[in-house]
């Protein structure tokens, strides 16, 4: 069976004592959590954050990568750079690095192959825009993303990609998708990914589903067949909010 990760993306907030405090809040209210817990921070948060989560279940993880190990890269940080302090999950893609920082299937298919490599956990985005979504044409872009993302990797590399289907319009703008269409969509992918690496594969790719989750729809969404828990921005900023989402199943 798989299990359910729950990670929050807190994009570019919170300075390094609103970390801290965080953790100290989120620490006891997810001490029995059934689910992963992870947190991906901003850069400068990351050393304060490992720091405050140890001895406790909260994993942290980056919102992206570069796919170089270093070099002339002004403004970027490596996959070994992120290792070397201790960070074990890494966001790849998400929707807001496509749109502000041209990011291409291309970029992620060799951000995800670093990770891969480092032994990174990869959280990889992929989702349609409103436009693409009303044109009719969300699973084939869903399909294209995940396709280039994947290419080049074998089974067991396969196997350990998170992926994340967030719809872009459903994202910070408070519209959630429905728990049955995000679990059309998940398992679409999960047969495009069968379609290539075959049933055994594909059942053990943890996907997950991101856009305005919130702790009043966790549990319908992650109680879906094929939704193997959130990717949650605006949620998890709030300790108390976010816990709440953690512990949807108790
Ligand atoms: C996200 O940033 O990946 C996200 C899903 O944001 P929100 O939960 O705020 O829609």
């Amino acid at each position: 069976m798989r299990k359910k990760i729950i990670a929050g993306n807190w994009k570019m907030n919170k300075l390094p004592n609103e970390a801290i405090d965080f953790f100290e809040e989120l620490a006891p209210l997810v001490k029995n959590a059934q689910n992963e817990v992870v947190i991906c921070v901003p850069y400068t948060d990351l050393f304060y954050s490992l720091m405050h989560v140890q001895g406790t279940d909260i994993k942290i993880g980056a919102q992206n990568m570069h796919y170089e190990e270093k070099g002339a890269y002004t403004g970027e940080v490596s996959g070994e750079m992120l290792k070397a302090i201790g960070v074990e999950y890494v966001i790849i893609g998400h929707s807001e690095r496509r749109a502000y920082y041209a990011e291409t299937d291309e970029t992620v298919n060799k951000k995800l192959k670093k990770a891969l490599e480092l032994e990174l956990k990869p959280i990889v985005c992929v989702g349609e825009s409103l436009e693409q979504r009303e044109s009719g044409k969300a699973k084939e872009i869903v399909t294209t993303q995940t396709k280039i993302a994947l290419q080049g990797l074998n089974n067991n590399e396969v196997s350990k990609t998170i992926i994340a289907y967030e719809p872009i319009w459903a994202i910070g703008t408070g519209k959630t998708a429905t728990k049955e269409d995000a679990n059309e969509t998940i398992k679409w992918i999960r047969g495009k990914i069968e379609e290539i690496y075959g049933k055994d594969t594909a059942d053990s790719v943890i996907i997950q589903y991101g856009g305005s989750v919130k702790s009043s729809n966790a549990k319908e969404l992650f109680e879906m067949s094929d939704i193997d828990g959130g990717l949650v921005g605006g949620a998890s900023l709030k300790a108390d909010e976010f816990s709440k989402i953690i512990n949807y199943n108790q």
